[in-house]
C-alpha cells in the first residue's frame, strides 16, 4: 500500500504533486525521535485544491448518481478494512496512539464509509400540501466544495465522519490534517484513489494551522467548513466563515461529566469511569474529565478508582499500554503545567500513575493524575485539559448534580450513572449536552449517533443521518400548473 506517505502532503486533482514549500519534521510522540516529513502547504497549494474540487463537484463527481457514489465509498470501505493493520500501526506511531485504540479507530473509518456509502441513495426530500394548482417538493443538494481542518488526537475517525459524510451527499473535499499527524490521511487518500474516486473530489494540502489552515478556511472559493480542534481556533474559523458568508460545523470539545449516584451497578460503572478519562491519554475531545459522585460512595468511587489509576500501565505506542504518550513536547508541557498550577491552587491530589523505568526518556509521557474534591469553579473543573486528568467531584441531592453537571461554558458528552429509571429520564432532559448515556459512556463510538455541542463545544451535528443534512442545502421547488 502507500509507498509515499512520509514524503508528501499534497494530492491534487487526483495526482501526488511536488511540495512548493519548506518540508515539515514529523515527530514520533512515543521517542521523540523525527520519523517522516510533510509538506508545509502554501496559499497557492490551497487555491489549487479549492479550483480542483470545483471541477469535481461541478463536474463528474457532482453529477455521478446516488448509487454510484455509495459504491465507490463502499469500495473505499472495503479497501480501508483491508488495510486495518497498516492503518493501525502507521497511526499508533504518528499520534502516539495504543496500539489497539489505533486498531479501532481503523476499523472505525472503515465502518464510517460502509455507513455513508448505504446512505447515498437514502437521502431525499419531501413533497408538501400546498395551495391549489401547486405542487411543491424539496431536493437535498450538496454544498459544492467542503473544507475540512481536522486535528491530531482522531484523524482517521474525524476523516470518516467528516470527509465520509461530505463525499457521500455528492460534495468534493478538500482536507487540512493537522502538522502533528497527518500521516494516515494521507494513507487514506492512497486507498480512496486506488478504491476509485474521481480526481478532485477528495484534495489534500498538509501543514501549518496558521497558513494552510488559514488559507483554506478564508478561502472565496469554500461552500461549507467543517471543523475539529480547539475553541480559540474555532473563533477564528467562524470568523472567516461569517467574511465568506457559509456554513460552518465546529466541534470544539469539552468538560463532560460522569454522574454517579449511589444505586448505580458500580462494577459496571468503573471501567468506564476510568477509560472515559484517560483513552487516547485523555487527548479526546468527549473524554469524561469530570467524575461527579454522591456523597453516600464518594470514598469507595475514588478509591476504586485510585487503585485502576495506580496500576495503569504507561508506555510506547506500539506496546499496546493503557496510556501512550501525548502528542507532542508542547502539549505535555501544557498539561503538566495545568496540573501544577491546579495543585498550587490547593486541590487534593488523590494519585498519579508511576511511570515505568524503561518509559523512552525523550518520549512525551506525563503521568495520569487523579484530583479529588475539587470545587465548581476550580480551573480544573472549568478548563479543557487534554491530557490524562481527572477530577472527582461530591454532590448530595439530583438538583445538585444537574448544577455542577451544567456548570461550564461546554456541553458536549455527559453519562449518568442510576438505576432509578425515572431519574435517568429527568437528567437526560435536564443535562446541557449534545449526547447523553445513560449506564454507558461513549456507546462504542457510535457511527449512526448524532453527535455535536452546544455552548463552547460548538455547534453542529457530525456522525449519522444527521451529518448528511449538514452537508446538504434544501432546495424547494414551487410548480405552478393550475
Ligand atoms: P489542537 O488544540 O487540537 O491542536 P487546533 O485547534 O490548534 O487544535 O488545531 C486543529 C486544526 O486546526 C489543525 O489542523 C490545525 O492545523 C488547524 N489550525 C490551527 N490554527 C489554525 C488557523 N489559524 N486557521 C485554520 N486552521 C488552523
Amino acid at each position: 500500500m502507500p509507498t509515499n506517505v512520509a514524503s508528501s502532503g499534497i494530492f491534487l486533482d487526483g495526482d501526488w504533486v511536488d511540495p512548493q514549500g519548506e518540508m515539515l519534521q514529523v515527530q514520533d510522540p512515543s521517542t521523540g525521535d523525527v520519523f517522516a516529513e510533510i509538506a508545509n502547504g502554501t496559499p497557492a497549494e490551497i487555491d489549487a485544491a479549492v479550483a480542483a474540487a470545483r471541477r469535481a463537484a461541478d463536474g463528474a463527481w457532482g453529477r455521478m448518481t446516488a448509487v454510484e457514489r455509495g459504491r465507490i465509498l463502499r469500495r473505499i470501505s472495503d479497501l480501508l478494512l483491508e488495510n486495518v493493520a497498516m492503518l493501525a500501526e502507521l497511526e499508533s506511531r504518528d499520534v502516539g496512539k495504543p496500539l489497539s485504540q489505533a486498531k479501532a479507530d481503523a476499523e472505525a473509518i472503515a465502518r464510517y464509509f460502509e455507513f455513508y456509502a448505504g446512505a447515498t441513495d437514502k437521502i431525499h426530500g419531501e413533497t408538501i400540501p400546498y395551495q391549489d394548482g401547486y405542487t411543491v417538493y424539496t431536493l437535498r443538494e450538496p454544498h459544492g466544495v467542503t473544507a475540512h481542518i481536522i486535528p491530531w488526537n482522531y484523524p482517521l475517525q474525524i476523516i470518516g465522519r467528516s470527509v465520509g459524510a461530505a463525499l457521500a451527499m455528492g460534495n468534493a473535499a478538500v482536507l487540512k490534517p493537522a502538522e502533528e499527524a497527518s500521516l494516515s490521511s494521507l494513507a487514506f487518500t492512497e486507498i480512496a484513489c486506488e478504491a476509485g474516486l474521481p480526481a478532485g473530489a477528495l484534495n489534500v494540502v498538509t501543514g501549518i494551522g496558521e497558513s494552510a489552515g488559514a488559507a483554506l478556511a478564508s478561502h472565496a472559493g469554500v461552500d461549507h467548513i467543517s471543523f475539529t480542534g480547539s475553541v480559540s481556533v474555532g473563533r477564528l474559523i467562524q470568523a472567516s466563515a461569517a467574511e465568506n458568508v457559509v456554513p460552518v460545523t465546529l466541534e470544539l470539545g469539552g468538560k463532560s461529566p460522569q454522574i454517579v449516584f449511589d444505586d448505580a451497578d458500580l462494577d459496571a460503572a468503573m471501567p468506564f469511569l476510568l477509560r472515559a478519562g484517560i483513552q487516547n491519554a485523555g487527548q479526546t475531545c468527549s473524554a469524561a474529565s469530570r467524575i461527579l459522585i454522591q456523597r453516600t460512595i464518594y470514598d469507595e468511587v475514588v478509591d476504586r478508582l485510585a487503585s485502576a489509576y495506580d496500576n495503569l500501565r504507561i508506555g510506547p505506542a506500539p506496546t499496546d499500554p493503557d496510556v501512550g504518550p501525548l502528542i507532542s513536547a508542547q502539549q505535555k508541557m501544557l498539561v503538566e503545567r495545568l496540573v501544577k498550577e491546579g495543585e498550587g491552587r490547593g486541590n487534593q491530589v488523590v494519585t498519579k500513575s508511576p511511570l515505568n523505568a524503561d518509559v523512552p526518556a525523550n518520549g512525551f509521557y506525563v503521568r495520569p493524575t487523579l484530583f479529588g474534591n475539587v470545587g465548581g469553579l476550580d480551573p480544573l473543573a472549568q478548563d479543557e485539559i487534554f491530557g490524562p486528568v481527572q477530577i472527582a467531584m461530591p454532590f448530595d441531592t439530583e438538583d445538585e448534580a444537574v448544577s455542577i453537571a451544567n456548570g461550564t461554558d461546554f456541553g458536549l458528552v455527559a453519562g449518568v450513572w442510576t438505576r432509578d429509571g425515572a431519574r435517568q429520564m429527568r437528567l437526560a432532559k435536564s443535562i446541557r449536552s449534545g449526547q447523553i448515556f445513560v449506564n454507558n459512556y461513549g456507546a462504542g463510538g457510535g457511527v449512526e449517533l448524532p453527535f455535536g455541542g452546544i455552548g463552547k463545544s460548538g455547534h453542529g451535528r457530525e456522525k449519522g443521518f444527521e451529518a448528511l443534512y449538514g452537508f446538504s442545502v434544501l432546495k424547494t421547488i414551487a410548480a405552478y400548473h393550475g
